[in-house]
Formats: structure tokens, sequence, C-alpha cells
């Protein structure tokens, strides 16, 4: 069952053309990876999906669930289940991490039709999750990643990512910068989200990160466009080859 689809996606910031004719296909239930070499435009991809307010789209078509995703906000599509954990997670100062997360937990349920948690009932809840991702709940009372690591900021993505229980999840380099232990949990979260109902987009330079969570598909990005898709296994071949001989692959084909 499809659950995202993009077609000819073609997208702009400040007037540069970035994405250049993107197609993008996704099923419940299915790991994709998108990987290519740095400005090619992979999070513009991933921005435009969220929403982000930079970028324009100037052509194609973007299907979530069958509806038109480019006409809601930023905010309609978080709740309408679409997550995007973002490559520089943004500190908010003076609000409290629980706070924060309670509040994007319940109007993600208000929206699925579900009761919203009191804090007592959310607080057990959190340091669940918290627990899965090996997260001290020391964490909740600090405000929202300000002086958190990049570890522990990518680790604060994830628990996110673990309360909403978003349909589409997109990491966008969450794992740039992780230490060995932090990937292992950090991945251990996202396998545990992983579902049949649905589905996972992880953004990524590095093929180390799919030994963790392996993909079904691993897609090639270039100037604006998906160039090559594959199995587990191109990912791979492009650690160990590069991406040049792609290109001029794609480049040869027309
Ligand atoms: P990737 O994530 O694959 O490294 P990006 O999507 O970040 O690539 O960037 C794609 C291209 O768009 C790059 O050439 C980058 O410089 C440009 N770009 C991204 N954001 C902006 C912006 N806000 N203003 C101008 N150019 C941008
Ligand atoms: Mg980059
Ligand atoms: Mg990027």
């Amino acid at each position: 069952q499809t659950l995202l689809e993009v077609r000819d996606l073609c997208a702009s910031v400040n007037g540069t053309d970035i994405l250049k004719g993107l197609n993008f296909t996704v099923k419940r239930g299915e790991v994709h990876a998108i990987m290519g070499p740095n400005g090619s435009g992979k999070s513009t991809f991933a921005k435009v999906l969220a929403g982000h307010a930079a970028y324009q789209v100037t052509g194609g078509e973007v299907l979530f669930e069958g509806k038109n995703l480019l006409e809601l906000s930023p905010e309609m599509r978080a709740r309408a289940g679409v997550f995007l954990a973002f490559q520089y997670p943004i500190e908010i100062p003076g609000v409290g991490n629980s706070q924060f997360l309670r509040l994007a937990y319940n109007t993600v349920q208000a929206e699925r039709g579900h009761d919203e948690l009191d804090p007592l009932e959310f607080d057990d809840l959190v340091r669940e999750k918290m627990k899965l991702l090996e997260m001290s709940p020391e964490f909740l009372e600090r405000s929202v990643n300000e002086g958190f690591s990049g570890g522990e900021k990518k680790r604060n993505e994830i628990l996110q990512m673990a309360l909403l229980e978003p349909s589409l999840a997109i990491l966008d380099e969450t794992d740039s910068g992780l230490d060995i232990d932090a990937l292992r949990v950090v991945s251990q979260g996202v396998n545990h989200l992983a579902s049949k109902d649905n589905a996972i987009v992880l953004v990524t330079h590095y093929q180390r990160l799919l030994n963790y969570i392996v993909p079904d598909y691993v897609h090639v990005m270039s100037a604006g466009r998906i160039i090559r898709t594959g199995g587990k296994e191109l990912a791979l071949e492009l650690e160990e080859r590069g991406y040049d001989w792609i290109e001029a692959e794609a480049e040869a084909a027309g």
C-alpha cells in the first residue's frame, strides 16, 4: 500500500533550483535509504516534505496517503503523521523538554481521536521510551536540547519520534556525529518504531548506519534527482566505489 508518492518534484531555495524532477515512492512497511554526495539536495528534499517555509515547490506533486501533502501546513503534516528528524536539532531555551514532548504528543493524539495524557500519565510513557534509548530521565527537566551534546540532541529527536509514532519518519543524517554506542541506541529506537504500517526514510552519507537499520531500498541522489535505486548491497558498492561512476553512467544514459 503506497504511503508516499513523489512525482517530478522540483523545488528551489532563494531562487536557485535544487530539486529537478525527483521521483520517489514509499509503501508501508518499507525502509528506504537516500544517499548521495554533499549538496545533491537530500536535506532539501527532506525539508520540502516537512513543509519548511524557505523552500518553494516549483513543480510536480507529493501524495501522502493519496492526498496532496503540499497544500498542508508543516503542523498539519506533522499531525497527519509525517515526522522529520533534523540534521541539526534546534535548541528551545526556556521550554522544558518534558512539557514540549507532552504538547507534541497530545496534539498528535488529539488528531487521531485519542485522549490526551495528563503530566503523570505522560511521565510514565516518556520514561519507558527513554529507557529504550538509554536516556537519563534528567533530560526531561532540561530545556529542549539546550546544552545537549550532538548525540544527546539526536537521541532526543528519536525520543520525540518514538512518542509520536509517525507513519512516515524521515531521518536526515541522524547518524552523523554519533559515536558507535549512540548509533546503536538510535538505531534500536528506529528499529523498534518500524512496523508493517509505517515507513522509514534514512538520509545518510555513510553505509555504517545501514548495518544497524537494514534498508529495503537504497537510492542515490545527484543534482536534485534520484539517479539509481537498488537493494541494500548498493550501499556497500557506494562505500567502495564512491558516487562518480553512477553519476557518469546516469549522464551517459541521458
Ligand atoms: P545535501 O543534504 O544533499 O548535502 P542540501 O539539500 O543541503 O544537500 O543542499 C543542496 C544545495 O542547495 C546545495 O548546493 C546548497 O548549497 C543549496 N542550499 C541549501 N539550502 C540553501 C539555502 N537556504 N540558500 C541557498 N542555497 C541553499
Ligand atoms: Mg550534507
Ligand atoms: Mg544534508
